[in-house]
């Protein structure tokens, strides 16, 4: 019970017809509240097409939340099980190897684990390699080596919404401030 990376069973709310973005046709939508410990309740919103297949979630918070940067470190085996709550709307970036998750039309928001981002930021380097050198390779493989216990990586995310959330004693949670034209300040 006292284990911070519990989450206990989502309680379905509501299902309701939509139509798809896609393809126009009809898809279903179910809302989800989860009980996040030391943080409340959050709406997880799933949408899914059965015609043409499209999918997309997102969550809010049902709570009031100020804007936050998380910061997380992978050091030992088993640090990359911890739930990973993820907003639309956070900026996730792993100084290691440089590159980020940004917002953006495409973002979901969803309950993960950490170990899902990482396989999400080697899926964004695999595409960006296409078309590129040996040391986008070399990312890749340190991404992988963290996956095997072998690397270590910090990650930090940034989140205007504050609904993002790592369930781990582990993560540091700093509120910081919005400045106009969306760029973050420390506090
Ligand atoms: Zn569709």
């Amino acid at each position: 019970m006292s284990e911070d990376s519990m989450l206990k069973e989502p309680i379905k709310i509501l299902e309701y017809k939509a139509s798809c973005p896609v393809c126009g046709r009809e898809g279903v939508v179910e809302d989800f509240i989860y009980e996040i410990p030391y943080f409340g309740r959050i709406l997880l919103t799933k949408f899914q097409c059965p015609h043409c297949g499209y999918k997309h979630s997102d969550i809010e918070s049902l709570e009031e939340n100020d804007p936050v940067e998380i910061t997380y470190r992978i050091e030992v085996p088993g640090d990359e099980r911890a739930l990973f709550v993820k907003s639309s709307s956070a900026t996730i970036r792993v100084p290691e190897v440089g590159v980020e998750i940004t917002p953006g039309a495409f973002s979901r928001g969803e309950i993960t684990t950490v170990e899902g981002i990482v396989l999400e930021l080697i899926d964004v380097l695999k595409f960006a390699c296409e078309s590129s050198s040996d040391s986008c390779t070399s990312k890749i493989q340190y991404l992988q080596g963290v996956l095997e216990g072998k690397n270590r990586l910090t990650i930090i995310v940034e989140d205007p919404t504050g609904v993002s959330r790592i369930l781990s004693s582990k993560a540091e949670v700093k509120k910081i401030r919005l400045k106009e034209g969306k760029q973050l300040l420390g506090e």
